[in-house]
């Protein structure tokens, strides 16, 4: 029998609530990773005692929502004791929307309260009544939770079909947790999703980003994004990675376009890095189907790293990600094709790559390129020269690369020229930096300041043209192997 330990701030408020004549249980995420060792990540206790007999009981609380939850908050360092989230047993109405019950309707029994919960083992309870410390005859588990637990198995409480079309995100929720746990889905429940996969159209898109969400960070995405495929669950999710089911790639390749992009999530994963890179990884080639071009070893994918960049805006916009991370993938994607060679691109290259994908943006960009190469399984001979382009990038990397850099500021543009704040001071210190990214010994004043002076006797016209020359001057580094190659080596 495992020995458990509760939290001292958990059975406070369990005693509270028991001495006020009501019943106490812990509840739902946290009896499951109790279970099975794991520490909790949020503590839930639910109790037949009312929102406002819950308040009065604890005054240092916060009424939440319609749903009947209070927040007690407590003193605890522990950010997942900070506050502890007191639910009066519910059981729900009907689903005639299948998305939000059609009311919520306090329970009288922890039973019932289990009964409307998803999956078998996350619908046991722990009495709060007694001591936490042999609890064989204080867990509450009418589904046989503990046994799926040790089985290591998802099953739903009750029938499958009808608890999904219940509420459909249960069938994602599934699949979330399966990956979270590393448990099978049991197979009628399996079935069930394969059976009611259309219903997820009802749900509401924040909903299904956010189990997905809490999918990519598991470590057992890889597998997860592969359940998704199998079951039919992404085309509900992001459908474009579908067009990679079955898409043979090149001589450079082993694996399908699909199979590829969830090898590099698997990396990223593996290596534990943010939600961000780990999209960007997933996605990173979603426009391969559709800039194939030709078949067999000789198959191209000009401009996939463009084309997919804007795919994979499209899908997290319609996921309703918020900009920032839509952003930033896009960003990850558009310039995952970076090309280095060691002698071939000069410090100036260099300095102009990190000044176009920002600085930022930099260490992503490096290892969402890692995990394109290690998600290939016949990696390519890049490491030395991956090393040396950091190497690179560390001697640069206090050069001046943005305009907030430049040892002449835009308020001096404005003053010198005497000229307003708008568009003209932009352009102005854009050509600034185009010069300094060549050499940055042009950053000091004197010389920037006579240029300022040159520039801003160009007719706006002319400024403009200037400007967008520089825009356009990309070196080798940015272009993109493929895209490079084509220009300079294709010859068939
Ligand atoms: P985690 O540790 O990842 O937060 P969790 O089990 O706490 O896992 P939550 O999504 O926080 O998962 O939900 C808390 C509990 O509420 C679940 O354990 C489950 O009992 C119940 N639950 C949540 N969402 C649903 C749902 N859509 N349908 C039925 N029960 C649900
Ligand atoms: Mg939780």
């Amino acid at each position: 029998m495992k020995e458990f330990s509760v939290p001292k701030e958990i059975e406070n408020i369990g005693e509270i609530l028991v001495k006020g004549g009501y019943d106490a249980y812990l509840v739902g995420g946290c009896v499951r990773d109790l279970l099975i060792g794991e520490k909790p990540k949020d503590w839930d206790i639910t109790t037949d005692a009312h929102p406002e007999k819950i308040q009065k009981l604890f005054p240092e609380s916060v009424y939440e929502n319609e749903f009947g939850t209070v927040g007690v908050k407590t003193r605890s360092e522990d950010p997942t004791l900070k506050v502890v989230e007191i639910t009066t047993f519910r059981i729900e109405g009907t689903y005639s929307d299948k998305r939000h019950p059609d009311e919520v309707k306090f329970a009288k029994t922890i039973e019932e309260d289990l009964s409307r919960r998803d999956f078998t083992v996350n619908a046991m309870a722990i009495n709060l009544k007694n001591k936490i410390s042999n609890l064989k005859n204080d867990i509450v588990d009418p589904y046989s939770g503990q046994k799926d637990l040790k089985n290591k198995i998802i099953r739903t409480v009750g029938d499958a079909e009808k608890r999904f079309q219940e509420d459909a995100l249960r069938m994602l929720r599934a699949v979330r947790f399966s990956a979270q746990l590393g448990f099978e889905i049991e197979k009628e429940t399996q079935k069930a999703i394969k059976k009611n996969i259309v219903l997820l159209k009802h749900i509401a898109e924040e909903r299904i980003r956010d189990e997905f969400q809490k999918l990519i960070m598991t470590s057992r995405s890889a597998e997860g994004a592969f359940t998704l495929q199998e079951l039919g669950l992404l085309e509900y999710i992001i459908p474009e990675l579908l067009e990679g089911v079955g898409c043979t790639q090149n001589k450079h390749h082993v694996y399908t376009v699909f199979e590829h992009n969830v090898r590099a999530l698997e990396y990223a994963t593996e290596k534990n890095y943010s939600f961000e890179v780990r999209l960007a990884a997933l996605l990173h080639d979603v426009g391969k189907p559709r800039t194939k071009n030709g078949t067999g070893e000789n198959a191209t994918f000009y401009n996939h790293e463009m084309v997919g960049a804007r795919i994979a805006k499209d899908a997290l916009d319609r996921l309703r990600f918020p900009r920032d991370v839509v952003q930033r993938v896009r960003h990850l994607i558009r310039y995952h094709m970076f090309y280095y060679n060691v002698g071939e691109v000069s410090e100036a290259g260099v300095r102009r790559f990190i000044a176009r994908v920002g600085v930022e943006n930099i260490d992503d960009i490096l290892n969402v390129r890692e995990a394109d190469r290690v998600g290939s399984k016949v990696p390519k001979a890049f490491p030395y020269k991956l090393r040396h382009l950091l190497f690179m990038i560390d001697k640069v990397r206090h050069d001046p690369v943005h305009p907030k850099m430049l040892a002449v500021k835009g308020d001096e543009i404005m003053r010198l020229l005497n000229i307003p704040a708008g568009p003209r001071v932009g352009d102005i210190l854009f050509v600034l930096l185009e010069e300094v990214l060549d050499d940055p010994s042009k950053n000091n004043k004197e010389y920037l300041e006579e240029k300022v002076r040159e520039f801003g006797a160009l007719s706006p016209l002319e400024l403009k043209k200037l400007a967008d020359e520089g825009r356009k001057k990309k070196d080798l580094i940015e272009e993109g192997v493929e895209n490079d190659m084509k220009k300079r080596y294709f010859v068939k």
